[in-house]
């Protein structure tokens, strides 16, 4: 059995579980100019112009500082920025770009998220000069009809407009876009996604509309599936989407990202895939740390509790409200949700997050996931391939695309107790 390899057996791999700092840290923030219908993100409808974005956003700055002056984001490679919608600090939004590159040194990519009504030529030139290299925007339809049913804020002709001038900018540029929302026919999305690729962006994520409980979406349809967003449709339009951006010349590195060159890929996100640690700031964010990257935050973090014993990764949910982090939050006096991994339950969900990338399971993690789950683990990676999830080289199959949740449920359950420790600190 065999997956990429990548140099010595395991070495590369094991080595990131003693990290002691993040690889890449995300900042959220969590307001937007209207709520979508079907968003059940941590995100808030905030009148422009108001005073806590810009206040959060100096709050997450400072917090930023903290964190590297203990040394966690000495080995930081990646930030992101997202949301809620970025581009609506305004300028608040080009001051955080410059803690960050000001305070992490190994920066290589600083990824913005940005929606097309508040992407304005000032904003693009003021976060290009302060070091953002990379802009995600939200488009996710360009027909009109698609976009209102969604309860987007913005139209086809505006979402144009502005990727035309990210692109212009000289900033990369990914366009997120939905696929089986209502009013949306085969010719429709196939219209979408090619002129998408025709205003020169040179990433694409696709994503099927999930209808998630108590958004405004979910009382909209009721409890019935609609037609336009069955699993055989959405199951088509990713289909579709694959074929078309192949035909572009994209390749498809991750379940739903698709680049034009390798060097457009996200960095950012393979960090999260490749099981590397990374630091979430803001309300919701997320981190996921290694034992030792833990005893480093708490020395910033004393709320939090002492190690468990046999923990092998923790996950860390900011739990603060986005008014507590805009009076000034300091990382000690944050609450946090925490959610510790024993070392199966960590090689379990590498594997996971290694299966939603086409280039299979890297070669490093099947030594080390085969030493730590020992004989399960080749009789299920056996089995998966005999089902046709998997193929020879343990990447992907299309049926492991298109039902990935129930190859990854197949790879979280190598963990044997699948049910984690979660406790509440701050
Ligand atoms: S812009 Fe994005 S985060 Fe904001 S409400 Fe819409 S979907 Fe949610």
């Amino acid at each position: 059995m065999s997956g990429s390899a990548t140099g010595a057996a395991g070495t590369s791999w094991t080595r990131r579980l003693h990290a002691g700092g993040a690889h890449a840290i995300y900042l959220h923030i969590p307001f937007c100019a209207r709520k979508c219908a079907y968003c059940d993100f941590a995100s808030w409808a905030t009148p422009s112009g108001g005073a806590i974005p810009q206040r959060y956003a100096r709050a997450i700055g400072e917090q930023v500082k903290e964190a590297a002056s203990f040394g966690l984001l000495d080995e930081c490679e990646t930030a992101y920025i997202g949301g809620g919608t970025p581009t609506l600090l305004g300028e608040g939004l080009g001051d955080l770009i410059r803690v960050v590159t000001g305070k992490v040194p190994g920066l290589k990519e600083l990824t913005c998220e940005a929606n097309p009504d508040s992407l304005s030529d000032a904003v693009l030139a003021d976060v290009a000069a302060a070091g953002c290299t990379r802009l995600s925007i939200g488009v996710q339809s360009l027909r009109d009809a698609e976009l209102a049913q969604l309860g987007r804020i913005h139209d086809a002709s505006l979402a144009r407009d502005r990727v035309r001038a990210a692109v212009a900018s000289g900033l990369d540029v990914s366009c997120d876009l939905m696929c089986a929302i209502p009013l949306q026919t085969s010719d429709t999305w196939e219209a979408t996604l090619g002129e998408a690729v025709s205003l020169g962006v040179g990433h694409v994520s696709v994503y099927p509309l999930q209808i998630e409980e108590g958004t405004a979406l979910e009382k909209r349809v009721g409890d019935e599936q609609p037609p336009w967003n069955s699993p055989d449709i959405q199951a088509e339009r990713m289909k579709q989407a694959q074929a078309q951006l192949d035909g572009y010349g994209f390749h498809r590195y991750e379940v739903a990202s698709y680049a034009r060159s390798p060097e457009e890929e996200c960095g950012h996100n393979k960090v999260y895939w490749a099981g590397r640690s990374y630091l979430g700031l803001g309300t919701g964010a997320a981190s996921m740390l290694t034992a030792e990257g833990y005893q480093r935050i708490l020395e910033v973090c004393p709320q939090l509790g002492p190690l468990p014993k046999g923990v092998s990764r923790v996950r860390l949910k900011v739990l603060s409200e986005g008014e507590a982090i805009a009076d000034g939050a300091r990382l000690s006096s944050l609450s946090f949700e925490e959610e510790f991994l024993t070392e199966r339950q960590a090689a379990a969900e590498d594997l996971m997050l290694g299966a939603r990338l086409a280039c299979g399971l890297d070669f490093g993690l099947v030594s080390y996931a085969r030493a730590i789950l020992g004989k399960a683990f080749d009789q299920t990676l056996e089995r998966l391939r005999g089902e046709g999830y998997l193929d020879g080289s343990l990447a992907p199959t299309e049926k492991g695309w298109l039902l990935g949740n129930e190859l990854y449920g197949e790879l979280w359950n190598l963990a044997g107790d699948t049910e984690t420790l979660v406790r509440r600190s701050g």
